[in-house]
């Protein structure tokens, strides 16, 4: 070999500060780099697989591929080789060297100084490879990729910030791992310990490791069947545990799952999971997300987005399927016919096990609901198959529950009046913002259940949601407030008042019209005097904050304004009205009025200084008298 030039390079700032902390604070778990290790071979051996598919003449002589392991307790070398993918000399730099993946951004700015949450990063971020620094003052990595005419490349960085690259005369594919393990952590140059490590987190990988002892004999440490193929009555919640952590690194248990081997005209199994915990990136829109796919036992991808709708991705599992293809692709998957079963089949139970959780198991559920109830209700506009399912699923915060607790909608019909007809919602922008609007007077007095739409989602939700077991879904800011039965008094007396203030309104509604179509009486109110409310038609006022928040131009339609008669403010002007219609003052009392009712239900007022003003004028003037 012609004598290659050794080139130095700089990890990026991001990695400098990673392999700080991996160096200096972490040495809780160190275990986990051996884990991380084998788990990077792992996936390279599915990559060159995957990659071989269709041309198995590349894999040349070496077709059966492993992951091998041996120590030189001497020589303080632990040695790990895959016969996987291998990088090369571009990857290689990109992939471990100068450019920080967005992981390893996102793993340094979550950092919370506490080990144990720190540790536990370390894998659902994706910058495991670094965690060999933790127990290494040397590495060097080797690594020939498959396919490629390009040499081999040599690696080697004590982790000090900077890492050397030059050619290496690797002859076959693959990447070997030499680490000079530090003298305090020579434990892992010891056979018996590396057994237990590897046995403990990689029972699972599907390739066999084997670990060779000093005179070179190799013994296999994994190999049992994967755990979704052996017999539901085999499986302990230990081991379905324990194979839910190996899938997502997640610290806690999951709070369900669901395991089936459907045999039939399509054969295939799936074990889902649904974790208790959201994780950082649910709603970024490049979350990897999707089960891990399987085709007869082989490893076909992680992150398929085609196994279960979008509104259901906080789920986590595989699919082991036996009628597709060892070779499918991304894109078949996409229109594939046994992929859409499956999907089906698969949404059912996830569907199902909350089903059952939120019938037997109520405090799990609330859980499910606060991390996950956001993502779930996406399936609203689009999930029309499972429409009822959704409808028996969903949660609201209301005015029978506290803050942070839920009612869904089997509940609110069963605690439902005996006369009431329908189910009533407030939405605004937060519980503290809806608690008390005047909307709700009328139905904190007469004890009927209000739910709080106080997620900006809801109001798409509303909308597909329109009723439940027969029974409307009612704004209760919208159209003309019709409670039926629960209201016929009140409906004799808005009757009789409406002659009274007849032409007091309509003087109200004329000079106040750039803002009002109408004001009219109500029985909507008991404390206050009066309050905005949309057409049914409109848009509600909600409806209009959430879209000017997301920059969207809206019209904002014109308002009706309600009064409530027995208000000593409303009587007391329409008894001003009364003796002079021309009263100056009335104009002012009028905007003043629409501006309470605005702030009352949240929106803005578009001349905060002038309603001041106003406010101060009356002010100064009863204090004058007084
Ligand atoms: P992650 O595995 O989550 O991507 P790591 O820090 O463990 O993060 O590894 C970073 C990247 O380095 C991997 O995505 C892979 O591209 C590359 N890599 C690491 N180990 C190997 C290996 N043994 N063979 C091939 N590529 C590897
Ligand atoms: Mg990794």
């Amino acid at each position: 070999m012609t004598a290659a030039t050794q080139e130095k390079m700089e990890f990026q700032t991001e990695v400098k500060q990673l392999l700080n902390l991996m160096i200096h604070s972490l040495y809780s778990n160190k275990e986990i780099f051996l884990r991380e290790l084998i788990s990077n071979a792992s996936d390279a051996i599915d990559k060159a697989r995957y990659e071989s598919l269709t041309k198995i003449e590349m894999l040349g002589e070496d077709k059966t591929f492993r992951i091998q392991v041996s120590a030189d307790a001497e020589r303080k070398i632990l040695r790990i080789s895959d016969n996987g993918v291998g990088m090369t000399r571009e990857e290689l730099i990109k992939n471990i060297g100068t450019i920080a993946s967005s992981g390893t951004k996102k793993f340094v700015e979550q950092l919370t100084g506490d080990q144990k949450k720190d540790m536990s990063l370390i894998g659902q971020f994706g910058v495991g490879f670094y965690s060999v620094f933790m127990v290494a003052d040397k590495v060097i990595l080797t690594t020939k990729r498959l396919g490629a005419d390009a040499p081999a490349m040599r690696w080697e960085s004590t982790g000090d910030g900077t890492f050397t690259l030059e050619e290496s005369d690797k002859k076959d594919r693959g990447t070997e791992l030499e680490i000079h393990i530090k003298d305090e952590d020579k434990e892992y140059l010891e056979d018996h310990r590396i057994r237990t490590v590897i046995r403990k987190y990689s029972e699972y990988i599907s390739h066999p490791i084997s670990l060779a002892d000093k005179d070179g004999k190799e013994e296999v440490l994994n190999g049992k069947p994967p755990i979704w193929r052996r017999s539901k009555s085999e499986i302990s919640k230990e081991q379905y545990d324990e194979f839910y952590k190996h899938l997502t690194y997640d610290d806690e248990p999951p709070l369900a799952l669901t395991h089936n081997q459907v045999e039939g005209a399509l054969e295939y199994t799936t074990l889902l999971y649904i974790p208790a915990k959201a994780p950082y990136d649910l709603f970024h829109p490049e979350k990897a997300n999707g089960l891990s796919l399987y085709v007869k036992r082989v490893f076909i991808m992680n992150d398929c987005k085609e196994l279960l709708p979008t509104y259901l991705r906080f789920a986590k599992g595989i699919v082991d399927s036996e009628d597709l293809p060892l070779n499918v692709s991304r894109e078949i998957l996409q229109k594939n016919a046994v992929i859409q079963k499956i999907n089906k089949a698969a949404t059912k139970k996830i569907l199902q096990l909350l089903e059952t959780m939120a019938k037997e198991e109520k405090d799990k559920y609330r859980t499910f609901w606060k991390e996950f109830g956001n993502v779930f209700k996406e399936g609203f506009h689009m999930n029309w198959e499972n429409l009822d399912d959704l409808k028996r699923l969903v949660r609201f915060e209301s005015s029978t529950t506290a803050a942070g607790e839920y009612a869904g909608l089997e509940e609110y019909v069963v605690r439902m009046k005996a006369e009431q007809k329908d189910i009533y919602y407030i939405s605004g922008e937060s519980r503290a913002a809806v608690e008390h609007s005047p909307h709700l007077e009328v139905f904190k007095s007469k004890e009927i259940e209000v739910l709080y739409l106080i997620d900006p989602i809801d109001e798409w939700v509303v909308q597909s949601l329109a009723e439940f077991d027969g029974k409307k879904l009612l704004n209760v800011a919208k159209g003309d407030l019709d409670l039926g039965e629960l209201s016929k008094e009140e409906k004799k007396a808005q009757k009789k008042a409406e002659g009274t203030y007849k032409k007091f309104m309509g003087d109200f509604q004329e000079k106040a019209a750039d803002l009002l179509k109408e004001v009219r009486v109500t029985s909507r109110l008991k404390e206050s005097p009066c309050c905005l409310v949309a057409d049914e038609e409109d848009m509600g006022a909600n409806m209009e904050r959430i879209l000017k928040m997301a920059n969207q131009k809206v019209t904002a339609s014109k308002r009706i304004l309600e009064i409530n008669p027995e208000h000593p403010i409303m009587q007391s002007l329409q008894k001003m009205y009364d003796a002079d219609a021309a009263n100056p003052k009335l104009g002012d009392w009028y905007k003043l009025l629409v501006d309470q009712a605005l702030l009352a239900e949240g929106s803005e007022i578009k001349d905060p200084a002038g309603y001041v003003s106003k406010v101060n004028g009356f002010l100064a003037e009863m204090l004058a008298k007084a």
